[in-house]
């Protein structure tokens, strides 16, 4: 069975078979960990996505990693926190999901995750991380392909936030 390895840093230093992107829905770049993942990849990346007509709250699609470390990127378009009762953990939990999806279809072993949704979109940093852990720790358990799923924290707050919710779902 894969493995959850927290890291805190830069999510395009990573030199892993794909990084997750926390788009937006038309994929054709913003702020964040999206402008620092298009920055990084080079204007091909942008071209590659333009071609995918746009990406839905929860779903996730692939493209290659171009100019990055990383040899693919999966983008996937997290929810606009608004208070909870939106359906916001639901869409989390499944851009989770739909990307480890994505990644076992490619024959993927390593993926790298960023904090979705927690940054612009102002989804709170622990709900984040629980819901984040416990998708992973589920498809894991489903014994797919994948090997390691780094959830890369940017900050030690962030850090801090896996951690817990690590401890938590190992019950300690
Ligand atoms: P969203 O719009 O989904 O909230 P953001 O890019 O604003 O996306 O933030 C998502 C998370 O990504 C935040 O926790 C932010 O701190 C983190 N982040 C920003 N830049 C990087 C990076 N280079 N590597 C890893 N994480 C990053």
């Amino acid at each position: 069975m894969g493995r959850i390895e927290i890291v805190e840093g830069d999510i395009t230093r990573m030199a892993v078979d794909a990084i997750v992107n926390a788009a937006n829905r038309t994929l054709l770049g913003g702020g964040g960990v999206d402008g620092a993942i298009h920055r990084a990849a080079g204007p091909g990346l942008r071209t590659e996505c333009a071609a995918l007509g746009g990406c839905e709250t929860g779903d996730a699609k692939i493209t290659g990693g171009h100019r990055l470390p990383a040899r693919h990127v999966i983008h996937t378009v997290g929810p606009v926190w608004h208070g909870g009762s939106r359906s916001e953990d639901a869409a989390l939990a499944s851009c989770y999901r739909r990307s480890l999806e994505v990644a076992e279809e490619h024959g993927l072993r390593t993926i790298a995750f960023p904090a979705i949704s927690t940054g612009a979109y102002g989804f709170p940093a622990d709900r984040a991380a629980r819901i984040a852990v416990r998708e992973v720790r589920r498809f894991l358990a489903e014994d797919h392909g994948i090997e390691v799923v780094y959830l890369v924290a940017f900050g030690e707050q962030a850090r801090l936030a896996y951690e817990r919710a690590l401890a938590e779902a190992s019950g300690r």
